[in-house]
């Protein structure tokens, strides 16, 4: 274990919400404390007089800000909207967990393709249950991810859900035993978030106690709102029925305290004004999830709308409501959909969204959404080193051509045929 030096094309976010290109450039690492050390631009120079270049393009880890480790043997398949394909495919799917040596390989699988693609921070929902949820946590300790997960918690089934589901308390106790075990274990790369699944599998008991209990306790909050019209339906009708008179789903979250700095609220494609502004006000995030809106025809969220009212807006695979572990793939997605809402917009008040964009939001913008922008998300001195290395495949060479970030960009989000990731580091660790 000493200094480890990487070089290539550096693609690298700033602050300021820029991606920098440093051609020629290198990092340099510790491997024994994980930090890197220096980043700069190589000066020796060939016989020709033109600088050495290092075919290597260099990013830091992407941060994967949804997914469902459970879901992952259900990707690609069964394209229901969202309630059917729940009930009949993806429930079906999450009790398996009971079986320990089957969440178990499932886990080490989930983690290990999310970092062949580049991942290296992902915010994950396991199943129901207290025992897989902590094998779930065992397995990404032993890998070496950095990792935020949450046991699901359900205590109402719908009619929908193929096993008993424990009651508020148990949801509350369980998950409360899980962070006391987990949070911030692993030298700080595992930390407990709650995870009620969506107001329609939990009371309002339970969502306010989750409310209390995790604020108490300063943990992040993961939660769906708004993904589909049936869904938010189906959860207005049902809160109505028990008396909760809202105007919409979001006051439920917000009459159950959920909403705050530290809540990320999965896909929200239809949310009203009043919605928007009560987002805006607790602070909470929104998770932009492209490829799973669409895949389950959910709609297409209006990204730049969002951003115009101020709320911070973050990426996630979903898997498996989203097909693929690659953050590529989303920010492809998250690029297409925002052509897709000018296209069904006759108005067309929205520029669509930039690679850089899309990209600096997938690295540095999820990270700063996880309170860890000033640790991860782009490659500077004191920083974890969490990086990695790509390699272009030498017969595209002539889509290389031109060496603006945006090119580059569009070559990784677009041409995934056209190069390889060839190594991941988390924290100084090679992984891949
Ligand atoms: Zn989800």
């Amino acid at each position: 274990m000493g200094k480890k030096r990487l070089e290539g094309k550096i693609l690298n976010p700033n602050v300021d919400g820029s991606v920098e290109l440093i051609d020629n450039g290198f990092v340099e690492f510790d491997e024994t404390t994980g930090k890197i050390l220096d980043v700069g631009r190589k000066m020796q120079k060939n016989v020709e007089g033109s600088f050495i270049s290092s075919e290597n393009i260099l990013i830091p880890g992407f941060v994967d800000l949804h997914s469902h480790i459970p879901q992952l043997p259900g990707a690609a398949k069964n394209a229901d909207e969202l309630l059917p394909w729940l009930k009949n495919h993806i429930f079906p799917l999450e009790i398996k967990f009971s079986d320990l040596s089957y969440a178990e390989k499932t886990a080490r699988f989930f983690f290990n393709e999310a970092i062949k693609f580049g991942t290296t921070t992902v915010v994950a929902y396991s199943s129901i249950h207290k025992e897989a949820t902590d094998v779930v946590f065992e397995v990404a300790k032993e890998i070496g991810i950095r990792a935020f997960i949450g046991k699901v918690m359900m205590d109402r089934d719908m009619k929908r859900y193929p096993e008993e589901l424990p009651l508020m308390s148990r949801n509350i106790k369980d998950s409360l035993d899980l962070a006391k075990k987990w949070h911030n274990s692993n030298n700080g790369l595992l930390q407990y978030i709650f995870t009620p699944r969506f107001a329609a599998s939990c009371t309002m008991r339970l969502l306010e106690k989750t409310a209390s209990v995790a604020k108490e306790g300063e943990f992040f909050i993961q939660t769906h709102l708004a993904e589909n019209q049936s869904e938010i339906h189906f959860i207005k009708s049902l809160f109505e029925r028990e008396r909760h008179r809202v105007p919409t789903n979001t006051h439920i979250f917000k009459k159950s305290n959920l909403l705050g700095e530290k809540t990320l609220l999965a896909h929200c494609l239809y949310l009203s004004t009043t919605e928007l502004q009560l987002i805006k006000e607790s602070g909470s995030k929104i998770v932009h999830c492209p490829t799973s809106n669409i895949f389950l025809q959910s709609g297409f969220m209006p990204f730049r709308r969002y951003q115009y009212h101020e709320i911070q807006i973050g990426l996630g695979t979903d898997v498996a409501g989203g097909y693929s572990l690659s953050m590529f793939n989303t920010l492809r997605d998250t690029i297409e959909t925002s052509k897709i809402v000018n296209l069904i917009n006759d108005n067309k008040p929205y520029p669509c969204l930039r690679p850089e964009e899309v990209f600096w939001t997938a690295t540095l913008g999820n990270a700063t959404i996880l309170n860890l922008g000033s640790k991860i998300g782009s490659l500077h001195p004191g920083k974890d080193a969490d990086i990695v290395v790509i390699k272009p495949e030498p017969s595209f060479s002539f889509y290389n051509s031109s060496n603006s970030i945006v090119n580059i960009l569009e070559n990784l989000i677009y041409l995934p045929h056209t190069y390889k990731i060839s190594s991941v580091y988390i924290a100084g660790k090679k992984k891949f």
